[in-house]
């Protein structure tokens, strides 16, 4: 594996030094700016800072581009990103919808609501909460796929008359594998003769514990077409947040993850970013994985012009050269020229390991004409 001296991954993160060594000798390694550690403990360290580890970091072209550390000060509350899931037909999409349908500020604000892949629903007390509305599974594997984590808790919809399911199962590895917490919510319970016991124990055995059989995951019990207890896990939703205690900096460049993108007529290249950190503002600079552009425009969920979009907010944007794929990261940039430059070298890499690997398919089928 890879080694690195802490005075260079300090650089990297743009850190000081001696923060580095303070954090490694908090983990128990003593180290000086001049020595080497292992790619391991330089995850921990990069981690302990609160950064991605950084995927695509071959080049200098993207050095920096993440930017600074956050000071603590500067973290605000952030709103919860909750993706649904759940085995096919157990009531994933009227949950989604029902969910939408109980916005408080759609109502004040009599916006036409339209699908960007998802959605933001501020609840009773004035808390926000987005939903990632896109088929579950696939964005899920597909973002992840990328290296890119944007949800922050999964909501399992297990149906009461069916109970846990192939996709159930896949759906609590997958959360488990990102290691976001689940909630349970058992659906359909305006059903006759559903058995809750049953539902409770079969997600024993797949190591969900909830709470009335002493474990801490929460369960509401609900129905998405009768719009029964919503609003408890819409509570519950809230109060994992707060366990969770999720925070970004408004006051910096945007990063966010593509959610869902798609070549429009009229419109050109769409994209739903969910942004992350930052604020996104409209005439902003940015690269989308290869793409990049001036965002021309904005809207919400709620068909809603924006001048700017804070942490934890999807927003349609307009303006990028060509259609990102999801899960792929948006960061702003100072200016056009740095957007073509990381964008082109992107582009470059894409080509190579395009090449590469229409090269290796020409191997085989020669290997298999011999
Ligand atoms: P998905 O495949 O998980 O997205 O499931 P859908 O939302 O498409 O729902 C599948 C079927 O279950 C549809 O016919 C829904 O009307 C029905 N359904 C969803 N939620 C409920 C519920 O709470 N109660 C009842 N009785 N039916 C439901
Ligand atoms: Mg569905």
């Amino acid at each position: 594996p890879e080694a690195i001296t802490v005075q260079e991954l300090a650089n990297r993160m743009a850190a000081r030094g001696g923060e580095v060594v303070k954090a490694l000798f908090r983990m128990g390694v003593m180290a000086t700016l001049t020595q080497t550690i292992d790619a391991d403990t330089a995850e921990l360290v990069v981690n302990e800072f609160g950064h991605r580890v950084k995927r695509v970091s071959e080049s200098d072209v993207e050095l920096g581009l993440e930017g600074a550390v956050d000071a603590e000060a500067d973290l605000l509350p952030r709103p919860p990103v909750v993706t649904i899931m759940g085995h096919v037909d157990h009531g994933k999409t009227s949950l989604l919808d029902a969910l939408r349908k109980t916005d408080v500020a759609a109502r004040e604000a009599g916006g036409i609501t339209q699908h960007i892949g998802a959605y933001q629903v501020t609840v009773e007390g004035g808390q926000k909460i987005t939903f990632i509305d896109t088929p579950g599974h696939e964005a899920f594997t597909a973002m992840r796929a990328r290296g890119a984590s944007v949800t922050d808790m999964v909501v399992l919809v297990v149906a009461a008359d069916d109970g846990v399911m192939p996709q159930t199962i896949e759906a609590i590895h997958h959360a488990k594998a990102a290691g976001v917490p689940l909630i349970v919510a058992v659906n359909k319970i305006d059903k006759p003769g559903v058995n809750l016991d049953r539902v409770r124990n079969e997600l024993l055995q797949h190591e969900v514990v909830v709470e009335s059989l002493g474990g801490d995951t929460q369960e509401i019990q609900v129905s998405a077409t009768k719009a029964m207890n919503l609003e408890k896990l819409l509570e519950a939703i809230v109060l994992q947040a707060e366990v969770l205690d999720l925070r970004a900096n408004p006051g910096r460049g945007a990063e966010g993850t593509v959610i869902e993108s798609k070549l429009d007529k009229g419109r050109g290249a769409v994209a739903t970013v969910l942004v992350q950190k930052g604020t996104l503002h409209q005439g902003d600079m940015v690269v989308v994985g290869a793409e990049w552009g001036r965002v021309r425009a904005m809207l919400d969920d709620k068909g809603r012009q924006l001048k700017e979009a804070g942490p934890s907010l999807p927003v349609e944007i307009l303006g990028l050269s060509g259609v990102p794929a999801a899960g792929e990261p948006l960061t702003a940039v100072e200016d056009e020229g740095r957007a073509r430059e990381i964008s082109e070298f992107r582009q470059r890499k894409l080509r190579d390991k395009q090449a590469a690997a229409a090269g290796a398919a020409r191997g085989t089928l020669a290997d298999m004409m011999a």
